[in-house]
C-alpha cells in the first residue's frame, strides 16, 4: 500500500476518486486524499446509504452505512483531472459485501461461472449524443450536424475531433483499447469502441468512458447524453455488449463458444458452438425480463420499435430472434461470439451483465435448444409472417418489461431480493409519473376534438 501511494504521488495525484455505481447506473462516490488511501483498501469510505439510489438502507443502525471499498488493481490516475486517481469501488454494508450494490451482482454472475471453470467477457458498445439545449430546446451540438442520413459521416466527425481525440486519448492513457470512434446514424450521434475484456472489467471501463466522455464534453460546452432515444424521427442509442464464455486463462484460455470439428478442428464459419447455442436460447428465452435491465427508461422503448427514420432503419432490434451477421435481430451471431443488440445506453452495465449470465446459465442447465435462424430482414418482414414463424415482439414499454422481469424467478433469483425490488419499486415510479403526465400530443390531438 505504501508503495501503491508513493507511485501514485510520484505521478502528481494527491486525491482518489473513490468510485462506485448506482442502480441506475450513475457513478457516485468521494474524494479522499491519498493519505488515506489505506483506509479505502481495507474498510472502504463511508456513504449514508439511504442517500444512494436504489439501496433500500435504512437511515438508522448497523445497516445504515454504505461502505465503498476500493481495489488497488484498478486505481487509475485520470489525464482530464490532473492530480486525481479513480479507483474503483465495492459496496460493503456492516462488514459483508453488499447484495444490492450492482457490481457485487455482477461479481456473484461470474462466480457462478467461475464454480464450473468459466468466464465471460464482453465488449461494451456505447452510442451517445453530443448535444446542447437552447431555450428550452435540445438539439444536436453541432449545428452543423444536419444530414438526414448522417452515418459514417466525414463532415460531421472532423468538427467534434477535439472533442474525440481528447477522449481518446484519456482513455487510452487509461490503458482502454480504443478501437474506433465513428459518427453514427442520428444527427448529433457517435459511438466509441474500445476492446473487450472480462465481464466486471468491461463494466468497470464502460464507467471509465462515462466519467470521460461526461467531463470532456462539458469542458466543451456540451451535453454529453445517454438518453435512449431523444428525437422521435432518428435512431437511438444502443449499448450493443459482445459476448464469449472461455475456460483458462492467458495462452491457455480458450473460447467455449467456437466450434469444433468431430477431430477437434476449430471452426470458424461463423456458427456457435451446441454450447454458446444453448446460453443464446436462454438469453432469448429470458428475452422480456432481461428487456427491463436493458432497457430500463420509459424513453428505451421508443427505440426498440420498428420503425422507419430519417436515415432510414432504427438498427435497433424488435424482436425476440437470433441471426447469422443479422443485425436486425435482438442477438447478431458471429463467429466465435455474439451480440447482444437489446440493451440501451441508459442500462446499468453491471445489472444487464449479470442478467445476461443468468440468462446463458439456464439456456446452458435446461440445454435449450435455439429457435430456427432468422436470415430475412426483420424490418422488412410483413408482421403477419413474424407471427406465423412464432417470432414475439419484445416488450412495448417499460411497464411491460417491469411485469416481465416481475414474473421471471430466475432472472431476479440472480439479482437477489433487495435489488429486485428497489428496480421494480423505482421504475414503476417513472412509469407511473409517465403515465399519468399529459403530454403536448394528447392536448394537440384531443383538446379540440370531440
Ligand atoms: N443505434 C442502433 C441501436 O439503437 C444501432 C446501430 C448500429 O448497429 O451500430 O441499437
Ligand atoms: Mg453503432
Amino acid at each position: 500500500m505504501k508503495d501503491l501511494r508513493e507511485r501514485l504521488a510520484a505521478h502528481g495525484v494527491h486525491t482518489l476518486l473513490a468510485q462506485f455505481t448506482d442502480i441506475d447506473g450513475v457513478a457516485k462516490g468521494k474524494f479522499v486524499p491519498l493519505a488515506h488511501l489505506d483506509e479505502l483498501l481495507t474498510d472502504g469510505a463511508a456513504f449514508n446509504g439511504t442517500s444512494i439510489t436504489g439501496t433500500g438502507l435504512p437511515r438508522t443502525g448497523p445497516r445504515a452505512e454504505y461502505w465503498a471499498r476500493g481495489y488497488a488493481s484498478t486505481v487509475q490516475p485520470l489525464p482530464w483531472l490532473p492530480g486525481h486517481a479513480r479507483i474503483v469501488c465495492d459496496g460493503f454494508v456492516a462488514g459483508q459485501p453488499f447484495e444490492a450494490c450492482p457490481r457485487q451482482v455482477l461479481k456473484r454472475a461470474t462466480a457462478r461461472l467461475a464454480e464450473r471453470g468459466w468466464h465471460l467477457r464482453t465488449g461494451i458498445e456505447p452510442e451517445f449524443f453530443l448535444l446542447k439545449r437552447e431555450g428550452g430546446q435540445w438539439t444536436p451540438a453541432d449545428d452543423g450536424d444536419r444530414l438526414d442520413r448522417p452515418s459514417y459521416d466525414l463532415k460531421s466527425l472532423p468538427r467534434q475531433a477535439g472533442f474525440l481525440h481528447t477522449l481518446q486519448q484519456a482513455l487510452q492513457e487509461c490503458r482502454l483499447d480504443v478501437l474506433q470512434l465513428d459518427h453514427e446514424d442520428a444527427r448529433g450521434q457517435f459511438e466509441v469502441n474500445f476492446g473487450f475484456d472480462e465481464a466486471v472489467a468491461s463494466a468497470d471501463h464502460l464507467m471509465l468512458f462515462k466519467l470521460a466522455a461526461q467531463a470532456l464534453a462539458e469542458s466543451r460546452g456540451m451535453v454529453f447524453s445517454l438518453m435512449p432515444k431523444p428525437f422521435a424521427n432518428q435512431p437511438g442509442s444502443g449499448m450493443h455488449f459482445h459476448v464469449s464464455l472461455w475456460k483458462g486463462q492467458g495462452d491457455n484460455a480458450s473460447n467455449l463458444f467456437v466450434p469444433h470439428t468431430p477431430d477437434g478442428a476449430a471452426l470458424l464459419d461463423g456458427s456457435l458452438s451446441p454450447l454458446g447455442e444453448q446460453f443464446v436460447a436462454g438469453v432469448l428465452a429470458h428475452a422480456p425480463a432481461l428487456c427491463a435491465l436493458a432497457c430500463p427508461t420509459v424513453n428505451s422503448y421508443k427505440r426498440l420499435v420498428v420503425g422507419k427514420s430519417v436515415s432510414g432503419t432504427s438498427w435497433a432490434p424488435a424482436h425476440v430472434a437470433h441471426g447469422p451477421n443479422n443485425r436486425t435481430a435482438l442477438v447478431r451471431t458471429l463467429a466465435g461470439r455474439f451480440e447482444w443488440r437489446l440493451p440501451d445506453a441508459s442500462a446499468n452495465a453491471y445489472l444487464a451483465t449479470a442478467g445476461l449470465i443468468a440468462a446463458g446459465l439456464d439456456g446452458i442447465d435446461r440445454k435449450l435448444t435455439l429457435p430456427p435462424a432468422v436470415a430475412d430482414d426483420l424490418f422488412e418482414l410483413p408482421p403477419a409472417e413474424v407471427l406465423s414463424r412464432g417470432i414475439l415482439p419484445l416488450p412495448q414499454d417499460l411497464g411491460e418489461a417491469l411485469r416481465a422481469l416481475r414474473a421471471d424467478a430466475l432472472i431476479t433469483e440472480a439479482l437477489g431480493p433487495l435489488l429486485t425490488e428497489q428496480f421494480l419499486q423505482l421504475k414503476q415510479v417513472d412509469w407511473l409519473a409517465y403515465q399519468r403526465h399529459v403530454s403536448d400530443w394528447e392536448l394537440q390531438r384531443y383538446a379540440a376534438a370531440f
